[in-house]
């Protein structure tokens, strides 16, 4: 081994004396409720497939369609060449569904948030961040040159108080939080963050990755859950979870979208989604605005789960949502957890630092619209056999 990379073996065997390690599974099929993982078949309690759509006949057959029609990849940039009418009528789609006058698709969420987030604040403005807010947010924040401040999490009146006295030294200000808070599943205080946006005159920017497909009237997200569209300024999503796909988007103004077409450079310099991808993104958005037993199963499920699993004893933090962290803390027997989980037949990774906290550590379970109650059964069960064993409960 050449002396040059010596350091990434040494940080790799700390890591792994620390519990560190991310261990890849690997899914031998599709992303459904039950399926086959390093080789065995094991019921998914983990995945952000919220409303079962990665693996539906429409999405696949849409997908299928426009490779038919536009061909595995879209050639490029979308300013440049890679601009297909799918990625058009994606956007219009979308803006539809969210009842905005605009939207704008990227890859990845991640590459919206990290593109877009210095682009609506430079030198002189300041930005002011949720302490859990999600790594794409922290890399955007890395990339502006702004000033930062980070209030507690979900803490209104931190953030007023660093508004109060920070305000009016800056030109601008930009308040960013998680719509849902993906590792702990509760709910950004967005009316009262509303609120102190408006006072200060705050520009408000929402990264709705876990509320879209999930709250609000058909998954319309967080901000129509509140009844609160018009006070969003950015409302930011994914393709990736409920919707069953990959991408992300930003919807508001046509003003404001213009501006990220033109300024964001994961937009103008990344290759734009393939056409098979913007084609079942599409497709998810139709069925979501034309089917709600999708949502009424969904909530169902996950009142059921959180009940059952604070019934049992498990320390599940302060979840709303789908997302119900079963907190353990320690590294060590929080992955000892997943691989008892594993060999009962129930899939639920480890969860650790960098992703939460240090001594947080948990097991993050999702549940589905298309979890059925047997299966929510077991995993109760299988939750409880296991937690007992290793004194968690
Ligand atoms: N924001 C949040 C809150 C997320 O949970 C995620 C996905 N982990 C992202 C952004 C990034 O989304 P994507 O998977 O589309 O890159």
């Amino acid at each position: 081994m050449s002396t040059k990379i010596s350091f990434m073996k040494e940080t790799l065997e700390q890591m792994e004396r620390d519990y560190l390690i991310w261990e890849e599974f690997v899914l031998e099929g599709p992303s459904e409720t039950w399926t086959i993982v390093n080789g065995k078949r094991v019921l998914v309690m983990c995945s952000n497939n919220y409303l079962g759509l990665a693996n539906h006949p429409r999405l696949k057959k849409a997908a299928i369609e426009a490779i038919e029609k536009y061909g595995a990849g879209s050639g490029s940039v979308r300013p440049i060449a890679g601009t297909m009418k799918i990625h058009l009528e994606l956007e219009q789609e979308m803006a539809k569904y969210k009842r905005k006058e605009a939207s704008i698709t990227f890859q990845s969420g991640f590459a919206a948030n990290m593109g877009s987030i210095p682009q609506l604040v430079d030198q002189g403005d300041l930005i002011i961040s949720d302490e859990l807010n999600h790594g794409s947010i922290i890399d955007g924040i890395r990339l502006s040159r702004a000033e930062k401040r980070i209030y507690g999490h979900r803490d209104v009146s931190s953030l007023e108080k660093i508004l109060a006295t920070e305000a009016k030294k800056f030109r601008r200000i930009l308040v960013v939080t998680d719509g849902v808070f993906s590792m702990d599943g509760d709910i950004a205080p967005l009316p009262e963050i509303v609120k102190l946006c408006d006072e200060y005159n705050a520009l408000l920017y929402v990264d709705d990755a876990h509320g879209d497909g999930v709250l609000g009237e058909n998954g319309r997200g967080i901000a129509n859950h509140f009844h609160l569209e018009d006070k969003v300024d950015i409302e930011m999503g994914t393709f990736s979870k409920a919707f069953g796909c990959v991408g992300g988007y930003i919807v508001g103004s046509k003003l404001l979208c213009d501006y990220l077409r033109n300024k964001v450079r994961p937009y103008l310099l990344t290759g734009s989604q393939p056409p098979p991808v913007a084609a079942a993104c599409l497709e998810a958005i139709k069925i979501v605005q034309e089917d709600s037993s999708l949502f009424t199963k969904l909530w169902d499920n996950t009142r059921y789960f959180k009940k059952s699993l604070q019934q049992m004893g498990f320390d599940i933090g302060q979840s709303q949502t789908p997302i119900t962290p079963i907190i353990i803390g320690e590294n060590k027997t929080t992955k000892e957890f997943s691989k008892m989980l594993f060999k009962e037949g129930v899939f639920g990774v480890p969860i650790y630092y960098p992703m939460v906290p240090k001594g947080k550590a948990r097991i993050r379970t999702i549940v589905t619209a298309v979890h059925t109650k047997e299966d929510l059964d077991f995993a109760l069960n299988t939750f409880e056999k296991v937690g007992k064993a290793l004194k968690v409960i």
